[in-house]
Parts: C-alpha cells; sequence; structure tokens
C-alpha cells in the first residue's frame, strides 16, 4: 500500500512535469517502468487508489451523457467587437471605483468544468447550458493537464476550455488520413463529447484552466489570485496573463494578444477581460445572460498583412487628426483595401508603424480597416512625423494625451464630419446626405451648421452638377423628415463630446433637451452610461453660448425631437430608485418593470434617490443609502407593490 502511494505520487509529479510544465524530467520509459510496477500491485491487491494515474486509461464506451447541475451557473460572456464596445464596458465599470482589470486569451474550445470534494476529483462536466452540461468524466480522464488529488480540502468548481493544440490536429490528421478533422474547435468538442473514450485519448485534446467558478471555503478574492491557485493545484493554465490598470493598458493587450495569436499553437477568437477583484464583481452582479464585469472582446476573422506606403492625416468632427495610411493593395474580407487607419498619433509610435513597415490589418465594422500593428522589419521604415500643424487648414496643433487636435473650430473638414455625423443612419438618418454632398454644400452654399440644412431650397441646389429634379426632392424629404425624431437619435446627432448611442438612450429618459441641459453634474454621473468626462463634456456643452443659440435655430426650424412619454401613474410613480445586491429576477427585468410602475432607475445612490432595493448581499450602495436615511425595501416588498406576489 505504501508502495502503490509512493508511486502514484511519483507517476503523478512527473506526468506534471510532462503535461503541465511542458518539462519532463526523466525519460519516457522511465515513466513506463514505474507505471508498469504500479499496475502489477493494483492487479495484486485488486485496490486502485483514487488519484492513480491508470484511472486516466479511460474506460469502456458509455452509452449515453448523464445531465449534471452545476453548483454554481457557469455565464458566458458578453462580446464587443469595437473599441467604442469595450469602452463603455469600462464606463460601466468604472462607476465601481478604480479596479484593475485582467487580459487572457479567449481559447476557441469546449468550455468543461471540473468538480473536486475533499481534496479529490469527482467529475467533468460540459458547461452545456450553464445551469446543467453533460458528464464526460470518462472523457476528461484521459487528459492528464489536470490533477486527481488536490490540496484544497472543500468543494471545488474549476473551468477550462479543452483544446486540441494546432500541431496535434495536423499530427492527427496525418496519421489518419481517411478521418480528417476539418478544425481544432470541433475537433476539441468532438473529441471530449466522444462516447467512447479511447477516442477522446486518441485526439490529444489539452484542458487549459482559467477560472475558479466556485469554492465552498476561503474564495480567492480576484482573478489573479483564482489564477495562482490553479497552478499552485497543478492545473494547466496558459503563461499569457496581464493585469491592467487603463483602458490603454488593456488595449495594448488586446493588441498584443491579436499579434500573438497567429504564432501560437492554440485556436484563439479573443481576448478575455475580466474585473480582477471579486468585491467589484460582487457589487456589479449579472445580468440575465452575463456576468457585467467580463467581456470577451471578439477578434474578426478577416485580417491580412500588407506594406505602408505612406501616412497623411484626417480631420475628425471633433479636430482630431486621425493617422490614415496608405497601403500596397491587399484582398481582405473579398473587398481590396488600399488604405487603413490607426487611432491618433500616439498609435502609429505605440505599434511600430512607420512608412515602410509590415503590417497586420483588420478589417472591423468601421469601413476602413484598422491597423493593429507592425509585424516584423521595420529597420528600413522611415518614422512618420508629427504634424505641427493641421494639413487641412494650416492652425495650429494641440496635442492632448496621445491625440492630436486641430485648434480651429471652423476648420473646413471638421464642419463637414459634423454634418457628415449629423445626417448619418444612426443619428437624424438624412437618407441621401452623403460627405460628398455635404462637402459641395458646405463649398458652395455656405452649410456650415445643422440649422443650415434646413433652410435648403430647390434653388439651392440649382447649378450643383449632379442633382436633378429626383435627387433634390428626395433630398429635401429626407431633411423635412428629419425633423420628426427621437430625442435619442437627436441627442446623439448633434455630437456632445462622448456621447454615444447608448449614453443618449439614458439622457433621452429625462424627456427633453431642455430637462436635459438642467441636469447636474452628480445627477449626470449617476446615469449607469456617463461617466465624469462626459458628464462635463455636456455640462460643457449647454453653457456655451453659440450651442444654445444653435439649439434654439434648430426649435424655430421645427426640429422638436419626441421623447417616450414617462409614466406618471403607478406603484413607483415620482420614486427615484437604486436597485442593489442580488435579485431572483433579472436587473433590467426589474428596472423595466419599475419604470412601467413611474419609477426613474438609477445606478448609483445619491440624495436625489427616494428608494433603495436591497437584494441579498447588498454592500456599498446599501450602506450609503442608511447613512444619508434613504428608505431601503427588500425583494418581497418590491414585488408585492409591482403586484407580482
Ligand atoms: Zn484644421
Amino acid at each position: 500500500m505504501d508502495r502503490m502511494q509512493e508511486l502514484c505520487e511519483i507517476l503523478n509529479r512527473w506526468a506534471y512535469e510532462y503535461y503541465v510544465l511542458d518539462n519532463p524530467s526523466v525519460p519516457d520509459r522511465e515513466y513506463d517502468r514505474l507505471y508498469d510496477e504500479l499496475r502489477e500491485l493494483e492487479r495484486e491487491t485488486g485496490t486502485v487508489l483514487p488519484e492513480s494515474p491508470t484511472c486516466r486509461v479511460g474506460g469502456e464506451p458509455i452509452k449515453g451523457f448523464e445531465r449534471h447541475t452545476h453548483i454554481a451557473r457557469l455565464y458566458s460572456l458578453d462580446k464587443a467587437v469595437t473599441e467604442d464596445e469595450l469602452s463603455a464596458f469600462f464606463t460601466r465599470v468604472e462607476k465601481h471605483g478604480a479596479p484593475s482589470y485582467t487580459v487572457e486569451y479567449k481559447f476557441d474550445g469546449l468550455t468543461v468544468c471540473l468538480t473536486y470534494e475533499g481534496g479529490k476529483f469527482v467529475r467533468a462536466t460540459t458547461r452545456g447550458n450553464g445551469t446543467e452540461g453533460e458528464d464526460v468524466t470518462a472523457q476528461a480522464l484521459t487528459v492528464k493537464s489536470f490533477p486527481l488529488k488536490i490540496s484544497y480540502p472543500g468543494t471545488l468548481e474549476v473551468r477550462g476550455e479543452a483544446i486540441i493544440r494546432l500541431s496535434a490536429l495536423e499530427k492527427y490528421n496525418e496519421a489518419h488520413p481517411e478521418e480528417q478533422l476539418k478544425n481544432a474547435r470541433n475537433a476539441a468538442a468532438g473529441a471530449i463529447r466522444n462516447l467512447d473514450p479511447k477516442v477522446t485519448a486518441t485526439r490529444n485534446p489539452e484542458i487549459l484552466f482559467y477560472d475558479v467558478n466556485y469554492m465552498s471555503e476561503n474564495p480567492v478574492s480576484s482573478q489573479e489570485e483564482g489564477m495562482e491557485f490553479l497552478r499552485r493545484e497543478g492545473f494547466k493554465t496558459y503563461p499569457y496573463f496581464k493585469l491592467c490598470k487603463t483602458f490603454e493598458e488593456v488595449m495594448d493587450a488586446i493588441d498584443e494578444i491579436e499579434i500573438g495569436r497567429k504564432q501560437i499553437d492554440v485556436l484563439t477568437d479573443g481576448a478575455v477581460v475580466k474585473v480582477n477583484e471579486e468585491n467589484v464583481r460582487r457589487e456589479m452582479g449579472y445580468t440575465d445572460k452575463f456576468p457585467r464585469w467580463a467581456i470577451a472582446f471578439k477578434f474578426e476573422a478577416e485580417e491580412a498583412e500588407t506594406t505602408v506606403r505612406n501616412v497623411f492625416w484626417q480631420v475628425g468632427r471633433t479636430g482630431k487628426l486621425t493617422p490614415l495610411a496608405e497601403v500596397d493593395p491587399v484582398e481582405l474580407a473579398g473587398a481590396t483595401v488600399r488604405r487603413a487607419t490607426l487611432n491618433n498619433f500616439g498609435d502609429l509610435t505605440r505599434k511600430k508603424v512607420a512608412v515602410g513597415s509590415k503590417v497586420l490589418i483588420r478589417r472591423s465594422n468601421e469601413v476602413i480597416p484598422e491597423i493593429l500593428g507592425a509585424v516584423s522589419g521595420t529597420e528600413h521604415a522611415s518614422p512618420v512625423e508629427k504634424p505641427a500643424v493641421c494639413p487641412a487648414c494650416g492652425s495650429p496643433v494641440a496635442e492632448v494625451g496621445a491625440n492630436l487636435f486641430c485648434t480651429n473650430e471652423e476648420c473646413p473638414p471638421r464642419i463637414v464630419q459634423k454634418l457628415t455625423h449629423y445626417c448619418s443612419k444612426n443619428a437624424m438618418d438624412i437618407e441621401g446626405m452623403s460627405e460628398q454632398t455635404l462637402t459641395l454644400l458646405y463649398e458652395q452654399r455656405n452649410v456650415k451648421r445643422f440649422s443650415d440644412l434646413y433652410r435648403l431650397t430647390e434653388e439651392s441646389f440649382r447649378g450643383l452638377e449632379g442633382f436633378k429634379e429626383k435627387k433634390i426632392s428626395n433630398l429635401l424629404g429626407a431633411i423635412a423628415k428629419s425633423k420628426n425624431i427621437p430625442l435619442d437619435r437627436f441627442l446623439y446627432a448633434i455630437g456632445i463630446g462622448g456621447i454615444g448611442r447608448v449614453a443618449a438612450r439614458d439622457l433621452a429618459a429625462f424627456g427633453s433637451v431642455g430637462a436635459i441641459s438642467a441636469l447636474s453634474f452628480e445627477e449626470l454621473i449617476s446615469l449607469e452610461n456617463i461617466g465624469e468626462i462626459t458628464a462635463n463634456a455636456i455640462l460643457g456643452y449647454f453653457s456655451d453660448e453659440e450651442n444654445r443659440a444653435e439649439l434654439a435655430r434648430l426649435k424655430e426650424a421645427g426640429v422638436v425631437p419626441y421623447a417616450k412619454e414617462r409614466k406618471t401613474e403607478g406603484a413607483f410613480a415620482g420614486e427615484t430608485v437604486v436597485l442593489t445586491g442580488s435579485l431572483s429576477l433579472p436587473r433590467s427585468q426589474a428596472q423595466e418593470l419599475i419604470e412601467e410602475a413611474g419609477g426613474v432607475c438609477l445606478s448609483s445612490v445619491s440624495s436625489k434617490v427616494t428608494l433603495v432595493v436591497a437584494g441579498e448581499s447588498a454592500g456599498s450602495k446599501l450602506e450609503k443609502a442608511h447613512k444619508l436615511g434613504i428608505p431601503v425595501i427588500g425583494e418581497s416588498e418590491l414585488l408585492a407593490r409591482l403586484g407580482r406576489k
């Protein structure tokens, strides 16, 4: 018995060195010799220790998969594909203090959950629908990148991604010409979800662990601690792990991953950004589908390599100078790409982009692809000079952080860009009013302000090239139609700094431009999607005399945006409510019900708030409510007032 224990210990350590650390300390035959000795002893004594490596052979084929309920739900992640979406996530998180973030690779395989009790491995399940998965213990046992015995004494569920390395896939395909596996993701899923564990074993899947999903005692207090815990207990984790403080650091890490993933042996489709601190996670909670404290940044599949030939500067509607690169023509997503952008001047140096450098470009949702970074060979490249004056109007340039701005409010391309944004589809949706037409109207008809659009007549277009009667009447019709527009679109259209479509919807809840212009700083930042910088931009916008005059001119021209009527009757009429802690119904649904019953929901507690609904394990918001003497009700009273109980 002692010898068996000793053998298990030695063999498991060697397997750990081999499969988890990729750093074997003994030759295979040495391992095989002791393994045979152990198996012989097991046969003689008729006992097999639970941590014995002989448990890993997988056993007989099974008839079907049993369903199993996870101890804690395995959530999936909300997705972002643009930097804007990611930045909206940051705004929401930063309302809960200044946490740190972790950035990791997002592997593309099959998610599995491993359960341990009293230090022993008991079960492996697939994620399934998050609540219930399939028991794949026999299949997972053939994978050697996790321990059968751990030191943690309580009940534990950890999560990992079952993957097949690209090199292992290639090897498999060479050995099985009659049965080619097309891609690594399906191969991994097919291996784990195969009724015959022997088939699982031939495909050589691995599991990379990245999450502690449940701990019955002494839970970890951060993602960083969770990863350390996993490594300490002998689970295989991927070495890349970045702890970041700022949005910029996170974006850098994402770029690193996007370039790095071309070189690694595992299939990836994105990066995962998580709030590191457990207490912030608890405070933010979950939507009905996703944790609010994590997001997956998904890479678009379409990327290509090309060479930068020239860089010039575009002036945007805020005056920001954006570098635009001319690149060697390259096929990307079915189109020939000749130009690619970067965010700002800082990006050029940070991503080592110069004239002559080879770069990786990605086509995202924007029309013009983005440069992700230089891939190699910048020795012959010549750096791009920082423009001293605006290339469009010659005015001095101001440097704010990594950005350069033209300081001239009347800079021509800037005016045209403002108008173009105003007319765009998600804004006022004035169909047919392209950048080209607006440039023409600016240059030849002095159209500078939004309100100038509404004084255009048929006469205004006469003599402009390319404008026939039909086109003119369509344009005038589209302009007239835009006078009747939802308030959130209008707020987005006028281009207040930092107001995207989501924040615009938040603001539109106040019913009118007048009501919004009267909001205080505190009221603004208490909105879910508005941070301090944006709040200041809104205050600045409405205190500017020219802006106020322009809003008056628009109103006079008949542009009167409408808001959805706010209910003034119901159980929550006149109440300003904050929800905190976890409720049995999704928070978004609770919010909707309260709003339907005449209430307004805010995300943070201030003296404006008249009622706090505290669910289970409510934290700092509840404390603050007590401090301010705001009435607090629990979930049962909430449901009762909503007439749902
Ligand atoms: Zn300029």
